[in-house]
């Protein structure tokens, strides 16, 4: 019989987190779920804190320590942008791999990270996106982007996101980027009578960020071309869109040596 992954959360009671709490106890003949983590909670019950029957897995409030006593095999993080860095450098430090959904680390925290986890022959995996229809539309864009260069992402999700462009735009922006000419978009005598009206500007081109309750995570980008647009939109409408991707980066992070940026490095 194959040994059970060992996992830490977290974050395991934020929305993302109780989502992975429950996948974890569902596929518990592949993992086995051993602390959860939050800067405010210790010694409690994580199922009686999320609102349901006790589990038998405590919350630790201290990283470091919850590392060092339940030495799990990997650590799903789901926290904010201002915790991400310092939770991957102390998972580093105690040889344990972490995958990660928070978004928001900046692009020289991601190169740090990216050498250190080499030069450690360490496996983890940040994933902007979980959801297999966001990876696909990240693909897509990039195929179309060669052929039909004018582009701008309208990114929409919860009013409680922290962080904004979100990682799966600027993860999608990136891709554009490497497979579109350079072309000056809009005109160029354009000017913003409202600042920001025009959106972020990304190598060329924009990416707005729309905040509202009742959204999850949603993306569109669009194409423009003589005569013709082309829209490519995902809608996740439940965060158990996530779970899934979550599940695959537990298994797929215990055989790398080296950090993986974006899920759609490790499916086909
Ligand atoms: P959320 O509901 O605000 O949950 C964040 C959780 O992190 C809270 O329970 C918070 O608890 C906890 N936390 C904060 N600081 C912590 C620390 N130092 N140690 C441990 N826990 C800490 O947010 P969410 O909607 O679940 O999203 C979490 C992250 O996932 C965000 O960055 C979001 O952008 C990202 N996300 C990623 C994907 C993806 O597919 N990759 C999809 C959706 C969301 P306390 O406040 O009690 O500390």
């Amino acid at each position: 019989m194959t040994q059970k992954i060992k996992v830490a959360i977290a974050g395991a009671k934020g929305r993302m987190g109780q989502e992975a709490v429950k996948m974890l106890l569902e596929h518990d003949d592949k993992f086995k779920f051993v602390v959860g983590i939050d800067s405010k909670l210790d010694g409690v019950d994580v199922g009686e804190a999320i609102g349901g029957k006790p589990i038998g897995v405590t919350f630790v409030n201290d990283m470091e320590k919850a590392l060092s006593i339940y030495k799990p095999d990997v650590l799903v993080d789901l926290t904010t942008p201002h915790t991400v860095y310092k939770h991957m450098d102390i998972a580093l430090a105690h040889g344990v791999r972490p995958v990660v959904g928070t978004t928001g680390l900046s692009p020289e925290q991601l190169a740090d990270l990216s050498r250190r986890y080499k030069e450690a022959e360490l496996g983890a995996i940040i994933a902007p996106n979980f959801a297999i229809g966001a990876i696909l539309l990240m693909k897509f864009s990039a195929m179309a982007a060669k052929y039909m260069p004018h582009v701008e992402i309208i990114e929409l999700h919860h009013d409680k996101k922290l962080d904004a462009p979100s990682g799966t735009a600027i993860k999608t922006a990136e891709l554009i980027t490497q497979a579109r000419e350079q072309v000056q978009q809009g005109h160029p005598d354009e000017k913003e009578t409202h600042a920001g009206a025009r959106g972020a500007e990304y190598d060329g081109f924009r990416i707005h960020s729309v905040r509202l309750p009742g959204l999850v995570a949603h993306q569109e980008v669009l194409f423009g071309a003589v005569g013709q647009t082309l829209s490519i939109r995902h809608d996740s409408i439940s965060r158990e869109s996530f779970m899934p991707g979550v599940n695959m980066a537990i298994k797929a992070v215990m055989n790398l040596d080296h950090l993986v940026y974006g899920l759609e490095n490790i499916i086909d």
